[in-house]
């Protein structure tokens, strides 16, 4: 019988408390950023097992993220004091996936039914209708499809609820039996798409009251976290298990802030938010107004921000922090985009060697291509980073397609890259054309190109394959002429052309096929950088190597997206640009909905922050492979006054010409053209700080990934060095410091 209270609670102040003993019926906190909804969510977890209002497997808690999960779990640990085991903690897809697992023999899988990943989705989705038959696959890419039917998933309707009114004109007006052939031989296949764990849940609730009750007699408390952000079929299998027979049985636990919604492009439905008290009757509402994240000026910056969009439920946000004096928030003009990562990696720099830990510092970027600039400044520097919720640029799919292009175009021997390729885009290659390939390449020994440029000629394989695959091969020589007289950079995209490659996303209309060719424009951009397509090559290889494993401590690298709910000493808002952040889609639809969402990603971005925040936008920026002119975000304008410190760019002009004067005239012509590709790019000096060292033969040397060694040889920017622990290797000399041993 405790007469005190327990420590868990006393660390609440009196709203979080409210919140977090408001046990019974339903009920809504509506906060802001850094208010303490997660921590009260977690401790009204705990606080239901300590209690012993609820058994751990009584409780059903949602998070946005595995991530979010796994920490909710460790603190209800800790505040239990053991293990907590048999929790229904996780992601709407965890936890629909354990549930159909239950269940699965009612929509007729087998309990170990498989879950399919996009590549299989995709690959499932192309057999699917070239089945159905008749489709032009040019006009009609799988990714449309799939985009049509993941809509149709997040809003909960299986083939039979499509009303004429939902159905799409994909096709002419066929998604809708693609759909349902789709799902049959998903059945038949034993598997499921990551839709597919809600929707068929969702259809078992609804259909069958026996199995509902079951639930609804097991889970007595709900918990979800970031409430906003829900999409249809989420928030109607929540209702579902929510709206219990039992009035005194609807515990629903919801957090979020509409200010935080950003994620209605996957089909996130703000209203969610808006309607709960009408979905739950009775709901009581509470307001959290402490933010204990971040200083005053982080706040101010975020709240003057956020108060531009209209029609916000509206909340106050107060410093909360015992220590919330703090410096004001930077806006730092740049040049160009090279400065920009050279700046986020100096301060980065100069702040590790006061002592803060890497993963104190968080990049987060609007866009994805964006990271590669980063990145790539980061592994100059010898700094770990990490990039969280997205693969690395070059582990991409699309950045791997290009770079398999790239590779046959250098050595055509490489088997690998081949098979990649060779159908994509589909050339009608099915597997009896590949297996006659690899038939031909086994029998006379020779590398599957070759094999495929000598079966383009014969009339081995059909008429279509044969007519695709002959195109393709008399490009490779073509294009392998234009690398020898025009240059790599010009021979990358007339093959991304020509090939059909680029075509293949233009014509795709899932939401990521825009992200795919910005990411091959960059490609092609960091391609400008190095002088041979060899030393790109390698270049990549290198930094594909970099281990990934070896250190805990590393730069946070994420879109904004991917932030949402995490925090950070220092974070870094790069590229406040106008068509970049605002995007330029956001810009192009016109209207005030998307720049709102827009600006509710800023203000996550800004909020993540707990002491420090650097907003940035350069003058100059390389898109689509040239220079551009870019206008500083109108957000930048938005922030208020006195809560900014703005750092000009006339300052970090003067001192670029007084470093590097040399490195300045050489880049005046950026602006209007991209470098001729005969002339030494200036940037690609600029990137290598190792050169400024004069490293020599037989010096000791530091490499990122092989360690300490000794210079044996210098070639250009190649270095032979026989490292202590791997021995001799050829490595590019920016990844090489001086030993500090
Ligand atoms: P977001 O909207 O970004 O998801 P949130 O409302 O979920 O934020 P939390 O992440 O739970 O906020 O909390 C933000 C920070 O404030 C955390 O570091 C948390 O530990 C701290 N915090 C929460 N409540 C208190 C409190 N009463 N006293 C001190 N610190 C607190
Ligand atoms: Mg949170």
């Amino acid at each position: 019988q405790p007469t005190t209270q327990p420590d868990y609670l006393a660390r609440l102040n009196p709203e979080q408390r409210l919140a977090v003993e408001t046990l019974d019926g339903p009920l809504l906190v509506l906060a802001g950023a850094g208010t303490g909804k997660t921590s009260v969510l977690t401790t009204r977890f705990a606080h239901l097992l300590m209690t012993g209002r609820a058994r751990p497997w009584q409780v059903l808690a949602v998070t946005f993220t595995n991530k979010a999960a796994r920490e909710m779990r460790e603190r209800v640990a800790t505040i239990l004091g053991q293990p907590a085991d048999g929790l229904w903690l996780g992601t709407f897809h965890a936890l629909c996936a354990r549930m159909l697992r239950r269940h699965a023999e009612i929509v007729g899988l087998k309990s170990n039914f498989t879950i399919l990943d996009t590549d299989d989705q995709m690959r499932l989705l192309k057999q699917i209708m070239e089945a159905a038959g008749g489709i032009d696959s040019k006009r009609w890419p799988a990714q449309g499809l799939m985009a049509v039917i993941q809509r149709w998933k997040d809003r909960g309707l299986t083939p039979a609820r499509i009303t004429p009114a939902e159905d799409s004109d994909y096709a002419n007006n066929r998604a809708r039996s693609l759909y349902e052939a789709y799902q049959r031989r998903l059945i038949e296949l034993n598997a499921a798409d990551f839709g597919d764990l809600l929707l068929h849940v969702t259809e078992i609730l609804r259909t069958r009251a026996d199995i509902l009750a079951e639930y609804h007699r097991s889970f007595r408390y709900i918990l979800v976290d970031e409430y906003q952000d829900t999409n249809l079929v989420q928030y109607l299998w929540l209702r579902l298990l929510a709206q219990n027979e039992d009035p005194n049985q609807r515990n629903i636990c919801c957090v979020g802030d509409d200010d935080q919604s950003i994620y209605s492009w996957r089909g996130a439905e703000i209203e969610n938010i808006l309607r709960f008290e009408k979905d739950f009757p009775g709901a009581r509402i509470v307001r959290l107004e402490s933010n204990y994240r971040s200083t005053k000026p982080i706040l101010a910056a975020a709240a003057g921000l956020i108060a531009r969009n209209a029609g916000r439920l509206g909340k106050t946000l107060r410093p909360g922090r015992k220590d919330a004096e703090g410096e004001n928030v930077r806006v730092v003009s740049l040049w160009d985009s090279v400065e920009e990562a050279r700046m986020v990696g100096e301060r980065i720099e100069q702040a590790q060697r006061k002592g803060h830990p890497l993963s104190e510092f968080a990049i987060l970027v609007r866009a994805n291509a964006q990271t590669r600039s980063f990145e790539e400044r980061l592994i100059t520097l010898g700094l770990p980073y990490r990039v969280v919720g997205g693969l690395k640029f070059y582990e991409r799919a699309e950045i791997r397609d290009a770079m398999a292009y790239l590779r046959i175009l250098h050595q055509p021997a490489d088997d690998l890259a081949f098979e990649r390729i060779v159908n994509t885009p589909k050339r009608g290659l099915g597997d009896s054309g590949m297996r006659t390939l690899h038939q031909a390449a086994r029998a006379e020994n020779i590398p599957l190109a070759l094999a495929a440029e000598r079966i383009a000629e014969t009339d081995t394989l059909k008429p279509k394959p044969r007519a695709a695959l002959r195109e393709l091969m008399r490009g490779f020589v073509r294009w392998r002429q234009v690398n020898e007289k025009e240059g790599h950079v010009v021979a990358a995209e007339t093959m991304l052309d020509e090939s059909g490659y680029r075509e293949m996303w233009k014509l795709d209309r899932s939401p990521e096929a825009p992200g795919r060719l910005e990411n091959l424009r960059e490609l092609e951009r960091a391609l400008g950088d190095y002088q041979t397509l060899a030393g790109f090559l390698d270049h990549v290889a290198l930094v594909m190597e970099t281990d990934e494993n070896a250190e805990a401590e590393r730069v946070q690298l994420m879109t904004l997206h991917a932030a949402k709910g995490l925090e950070f000493d220092t974070v870094f808002l790069p590229g406040w640009e106008e068509g970049l952040f605002p995007s330029q889609r956001s810009l192009d639809e016109g209207g005030d909905k998307a720049l709102e969402e827009e600006r509710r990603l800023a203000y996550v971005g800004i909020t993540r922050a707990r002491r420090t925040a650097i907003i940035s936008h350069a003058a100059n920026r390389q898109i689509y492979g040239n220079w551009t002119s870019s206008i500083p975000s109108r957000f930048l304008d938005e922030l208020p006054e006195d809560a900014i410190t703005r750092e000009g760019q006339s300052t970090s002009r003067a001192n670029r010409m007084a470093d590097t004067p040399s490195v300045f005239l050489g880049s005046q012509g950026l602006l209007a053209r991209r470098p001729r590709l005969t002339e030494v790019n200036p940037w690609d000096q600029r990137e290598r700080p190792a050169r400024d060292t004069a490293l020599t033969k037989g010096e000791r040397v530091f490499h990122q990934k092989f360690g300490y060694g000794t210079i044996t040889d210098i070639d250009e920017d190649r270095l032979d060095i026989t490292f202590d622990h791997s021995g001799p290797k050829r490595v590019l000399d920016r990844f090489v410091s001086k030993a500090s041993e």
